[in-house]
């Protein structure tokens, strides 16, 4: 790597020894990722503790122009944050939470704070920080800022960036961006904060961030319904948007419930009878004077529509947890089947039964018997499209043609005017997809934005572009 030896040289001198290491076995957790996809290299981890540390560090990488992987909570589903020989910078140790306003309905939280922490911290103070992933426990606020996290409420309350007043970042150069703020209008030129997002450290390391806070809903209704179809499924969606209480929409096939009730321990199936696909779905009151009543009398209208077969509701906390945790562990089920190509894709919510039924038409006809899994946020029209492979393949063999698939995939959802990355980005596993098929004005712009910005490409070198 260019220069590298003089940059640890310099980190070692200048840089407190608490901040890095070399040591192989304190490196070695932070090289390979959750889906073991990705194993890589490094000469030597930093864990700083403030943004200043950062800002020290990337000036010493900066005057030797030596690239930089950043890493949050690595949870990431696209190779980003895993280095290639780069020098690591885990913001794990950047984990404060540095202030919180009942008034501004904020909180400023230090990009290692992981999710789950930052909604401890909002929920301390009476108030909700609404983004929900399954990796919550792991990753952080810098990662989902990062990567523009989804998760399970988007529907209601939009993706991580429309959650954020503004961030504090260090540039390629070592200068600290200060963009926290609480403000809810400021239009002084460009909102530089916005750049930062979803930019998968590419054009900036986020050190904080300000969060937008929202009330804490009085009564959350969860209900799992039986349903046919994927079209019965997105004519369900339309029948239970009623107000503003829908704020998660769910599908998964019965596979999926199969896959999970029969490899993750704990999981049972709270239907009687099999069914052919599942939703999802939260209402959430802080209003309605009966929800109960609102939503018995939702799902009455629904059945006599003929849109669902069967429905629970979730009569305590422990059903209702019980009820996500059939949708969150749908990923971890699909481990002990074997080798899986996984798409995260999103096309027009209204689209998205007929990208369900072209998807697996055609990729069955490629490689039939291979199993499509298809499930997700539905309310955002945003399905994991993953496909398992067939018993009469190895996994190295079904794995070779993921090339092909994925083109299949891609193409169906390029006919619908869908997007083949709705959350996870990027990264690596993406990009040459993305050079493929971005508009090219749009690649050429991002690739100005880099330059001008990172104009010695040291930041996350190998992400996107
Ligand atoms: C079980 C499971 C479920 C998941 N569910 C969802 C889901 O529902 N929705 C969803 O959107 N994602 C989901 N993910 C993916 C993942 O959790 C998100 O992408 C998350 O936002 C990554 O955060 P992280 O802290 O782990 O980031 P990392 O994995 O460490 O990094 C991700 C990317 O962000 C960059 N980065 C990290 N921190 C910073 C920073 N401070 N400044 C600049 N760049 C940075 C990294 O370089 C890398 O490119 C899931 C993952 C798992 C394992």
């Amino acid at each position: 790597m260019i220069n590298s030896d003089t940059t640890i040289r310099d980190i070692k001198a200048k840089i407190p020894d608490n901040i890095w290491s070399q040591d192989p076995d304190i490196i070695a957790p932070y090289l390979s990722e959750w889906r073991g996809r990705w194993h890589g290299k490094t000469p030597m981890i930093l864990r700083p503790r403030t943004a200043q540390d950062i800002a020290d560090i990337v000036k010493i990488c900066a005057q030797y122009k030596t690239p930089i992987t950043v890493q949050g909570g690595n949870t990431g589903l696209v190779g980003g944050q895993i280095p290639e020989g780069e020098i690591l910078l885990s913001t794990q140790y950047l984990n404060q939470i540095r202030s919180t306003s009942v008034n501004n309905m904020s909180m400023v939280c230090e990009a290692g704070v992981t999710l789950e922490n930052a909604q401890i911290a909002a929920d301390d103070i009476g108030l909700k920080f609404p983004l929900s992933l399954a990796s919550q426990d792991a990753c952080t606020i810098g990662g989902n800022l990062s990567t523009n996290a989804g998760g399970v409420h988007v529907l209601k309350y939009g993706t991580a960036k429309e959650l954020v007043f503004g961030v504090e970042a260090v540039l390629a150069n070592g200068e600290i961006f200060h963009g926290l703020t609480d403000l809810r209008k400021d239009n002084t030129g460009y909102n530089l904060s916005n750049i930062l997002l979803g930019a998968e450290g590419t054009l900036g390391i986020i050190t904080a961030a300000s969060l937008k806070l929202f009330p804490k809903p009085t009564e959350t209704i969860r209900v799992m319904a039986a349903i046919k179809t994927p079209q019965h499924a997105l004519e369900l969606l339309s029948c239970v948007r009623i107000g503003n209480h829908l704020s998660m929409f769910e599908i998964m096939p019965a596979l999926g419930l199969e896959y999970i009730t029969t490899h993750i321990p704990n999981m049972r199936d709270p239907f009687t009878e099999n069914h052919p696909w599942y939703v999802i779905f939260d209402w959430e009151f802080s209003d309605q004077k009966d929800p109960q009543n609102f939503a018995e009398s939702a799902l009455g209208n629904a059945m006599e529509k003929g849109l669902i077969l069967d429905a629970v509701i979730a009569a305590n906390e422990s059903q209702s947890n019980a009820l996500l945790a059939l949708r969150e562990n749908l990923s971890a089920a699909q481990k002990p089947i074997g080798a899986t190509i996984k798409h995260d894709i999103t096309v027009p919510v209204s689209d998205v039964a007929t990208f369900i039924q072209k998807a697996n038409a055609a990729v069955l006809k490629h490689t039939p018997d291979c199993h499509p899994l298809p499930f997700g946020h539905l309310g955002d029209g945003n399905i994991h499209y993953n496909i398992g492979q067939p018993e009469n393949l190895t996994g190295e063999q079904f794995m070779a043609l993921e090339p092909d698939i994925n083109d299949i995939v891609y193409d169906i959802v390029d006919a619908l005017c869908g997007s083949i990355s709705a959350e996870h980005g990027i990264g690596i596993l993406k990009k040459n997809q993305l050079a493929k098929r971005a508009d090219p004005a749009k690649l050429g712009m991002m690739k100005r934005i880099k330059t001008s910005l990172d104009p010695d490409g040291i930041l996350n070198p190998r992400n996107i572009l």
